[in-house]
Parts: C-alpha cells; structure tokens; sequence
C-alpha cells in the first residue's frame, strides 16, 4: 500500500500565532500555559460581569484555578441553566449583542435556548471558519453552501464571509427544501465543494444516483456539519458522488464551529484557542482518563459577549490518543457517534442510540430518512419505524420490509429486547417526492409520553 503524506492543517501555525507563542511551532506546553492564562481570565471576566456566573461561581473563584486541573473543581453549565438563564450569562449589555441564535431544544424547561454573540464574537468563528476551509478549499473553487445562509450573522453568512477571504466563491443556497432544484443549482453552477447537514446530503446523494447520475457534477470535497454523524453516511456520500468527505464538528454554544478533520480523517482537530475541553463521565460528572469515551464539556476561551464555563454539550466522544499522521500538536477528537439525550431505554440496561438506526437503515437502497418513534404500553415497548423512499427511485419495489427487519434484529439492544420478549416493532414505507427534504435539526428517537 502506498503511504500518503498527509500535510499539517493551517490551524496549527493559526493557534500559534493566536497564542502569541515566541516559537515558530506550536507545542503543547505553550498552549497549555495559554489555555490556563485564558480560563484565569475567563471565569474572572464571567464573574464580574454576568449575574448568572457570579451567582454560579464560588467567590474568590480566579484565585481557585492555578492548573488547568483545578478546573475540574467547578460546577458545569447545562442546558437547563441556558434555557432559564440565559439573559443573566451576558456579559454585556445588549446594545453590545449582534446576533441572537434562538435554538429550540428537547430539554425539559420547554423554553428555547437562546445564545447571544457581539461583533468579536462573530469575528473569531469567521476566522476559524476561514482555516478549516482552507483544508478543503482554495481560491478560486466554487463553494455551494447547503446550510442556513438567510440572516446576517447566520452560519452560512458567516461561511461566506470566510470563502470570501480565502478568494473562494461561495454560493449560498440555503438548506434543501427541494433536491431537485438543489441539484439543478448544482449542475449550473458547478460547484466543487458543498458544504451540508449529513443527512440532507444523503438525501441529495441518493437523489443524484437515482435520477441524475449522467449529468455532470463537478464536487470534488464535501463538508458535514451541524449534526453527529455516522460512519455510513460518511460511506454512502462519498461513494456515490465520488467526493472526499470531511467531517466538521459545529455547535452553536461553542461558536458554531469547534473542530474539523484533517485529509487524514482520524478525528477532529480542535480550535484550542478558542475552546477548551474536558470529557467526563455523564453519570458522576468526574473527569475521564484521555481515550474514554464520556461527555464532552466546553469552556469558551475567547467569548466576551456569552462566555460558558465547563458546558455540557450531551455529546457523547473521547480525545484520541497517539498523533495524527499529519504531525498536529492539537487534541483531536473521535467523530460525534451519538448524543447522550439520544439514549432510549429498550428494557433494563439495554439502550438504543439514533446513530444505531442511521448505521443500518440509511444504507438500505432508495431510503433518504426515517423517523423513530418509541412508546411504552403496560407489557410492550414499541417500536415504530417510518421510512421515506424516493417515489421514483428504481429500487423501491425491491426493498422488503422484511429486509428492514432483518437489519434491525442486527442492532444488539434490539436483538436482546426481542429475547426478552419486551419489543414490538412497526415498519411502514412512505413514498416521497423531490419537495422532500430531511430536517434539518438536529435528529433523536422520539419518545411518546401516554
Ligand atoms: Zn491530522
């Protein structure tokens, strides 16, 4: 086999240089002494200006934090507290905030979360933004944006405001309402590299291959984002578009963008200037040995306007161990499998993940989405799988439900809730046109409260 080279990403030199480091290459103990300077400042910064954190915090906090450890010894921020609070975490007044990200969530308050950026805030994502591109693209290259781009400050927006830096052309069209008319854009406008929500891209790739695959494309990169991500996606889009694929780690708490893969594809590499991470056990909150997986935690680095403090993401990864072979010196973590509120009881100590689902139903032919539904009667627990196939697509006809099953019963919280005799599972086909598109947000079972 031949061994690639593979190259370090700019992001590298980027921190370094963010850092203020003397050296002419970043290492690790000089990021450290950054990232410890950086939480000092932080925690004091949140203290003295945000009533929730001053609130929050214990008194005398910055004098608390002398290694990057003693963070560990600091409450956590939660959905729940962004939710009820999130006006008292600003840390400046209003008039200071230019854009406001109003995200609605699963949780249990009932209430949006919403996440206030100033001017700088947004700057420091357009930057990052700017050097993870830099991976995929360069001047010149036409980039079609598949992901929010109407209002000023939106992710797209921003997208487009890095491309442009880079002398790149970005096209901005918005999530897909209809493949079709994505596609055609597309073929028009000859785009080299997209940028999209996994499952939308599926959509779009199994699209292309039922009905489109003699019109010329011009992809050659595509970039994942906003949702975690499967391996089979990963798979199916790059096989049936003939693209590489790189994975993006966003999330809007974190400043839309924390960590991107490298042309190697061992994990994301992370914007450790701006972020730092802890992974800890969901259970007792204690912090986990690097390698284990557990929840990632976040605190924010840089953010003046809503700076969060040890932040539970409910994102379920680990830090990989050894080096990248492209030689970074940054944290890289292993691709977002699941999401630790995605986690659905199928009987005692059996649990079953949306990313399980993804793995099994998104490969089946013509499928571009499904949607699963759990709810529980006195004896059973039920199942209920809706999946959505292209109406025009040649293989509807010879996928079987009972295939679906079969693929099911291989998923090992489902196969041992069936030997319970616990599980009772409904599959149902529905036919869709081009007008449909997969949702955008974020995707979960749903359970059904009775
Ligand atoms: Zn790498």
């Amino acid at each position: 086999m031949i061994k690639k080279n593979f190259t370090k990403t700019p992001l590298d030199n980027w921190i370094n240089h963010k850092i203020g480091s003397a050296s002419a290459f970043l290492t690790r103990q000089a990021l450290a002494e950054y990232q410890l300077r950086k939480l000092q400042e932080t925690i004091d910064w949140a203290y003295q200006h945000s009533p929730f954190y001053h609130a929050h915090l214990p008194e005398g906090v910055k004098k608390k934090l002398n290694c990057l450890a003693d963070l560990s010894q600091l409450p956590f921020t939660t959905t729940s507290h962004l939710e009820k609070q999130g006006l008292q975490m600003l840390c400046v007044s209003q008039g200071e905030i230019q854009r406001v990200v109003t995200l609605v969530t699963s949780g249990t308050t009932g209430q949006p979360k919403r996440l206030y950026f100033t001017r700088e805030d947004q700057e420091l994502t357009i930057d990052f933004f700017c050097q993870a591109m830099s991976i995929l693209t360069k001047a010149g290259d036409y980039v079609a944006i598949l992901l929010p781009c109407e209002r000023q400050g939106s992710v797209g927006d921003l997208l487009a405001s890095a491309l442009e830096r880079l002398g790149a052309q970005p096209i901005k069209q918005g999530i897909i309402h209809d493949l079709e008319e994505t596609l055609q854009k597309l073929i028009v406008t000859q785009a080299n590299v997209l940028v999209g929500i996994p499952i939308q891209m599926l959509a779009l790739a199994k699209f292309y291959e039922a009905s489109h695959k003699q019109a010329p494309l011009a992809l050659k990169r595509i970039l994942l984002s906003t949702d975690y991500v499967s391996e089979a996606i990963i798979q199916e889009i790059g096989r049936i578009l003939n693209c590489e694929v790189f994975d993006h780690y966003g999330m809007t708490e974190m400043g839309l963008g924390v960590g991107i893969e490298c042309c190697a594809h061992q994990g994301y590499h992370m914007r450790e200037a701006d972020l730092y991470l802890e992974v800890i056990d969901p259970q007792t909150g204690r912090n986990l040995p690097l390698g284990q997986v557990g929840e990632l935690v976040f605190t924010t680095l840089t953010r003046k306007g809503m700076p969060l403090i040890r932040y539970r993401t409910g994102d379920l990864s680990r830090i990989l161990p050894g080096n990248c072979p492209c030689g970074t010196v940054l944290q890289r973590i292993d691709t977002i499998r699941s999401r630790k509120v995605g986690c659905i009881s199928l009987g005692e100590n059996n649990f079953l993940t949306m990313a399980e689902l993804d793995e099994k139903l998104l490969v089946l032919p013509g499928i571009i989405d499904f949607t699963a539904t759990i709810s529980y009667d006195a004896v059973f627990i039920l199942l209920h799988i809706q999946l959505f196939l292209l109406t025009d697509y040649s293989t509807i006809d010879s996928l079987k439900k009972s295939a679906v099953y079969d693929v099911l019963e291989r998923i090992d919280s489902i196969r041992l809730a069936n030997d319970r005799r616990q599980l009772k599972m409904k599959v149902e086909f529905l036919s869709v046109g081009t007008e449909f598109s997969p949702k955008s947000s974020k995707r979960a079972i749903q359970v059904l409260v009775q």
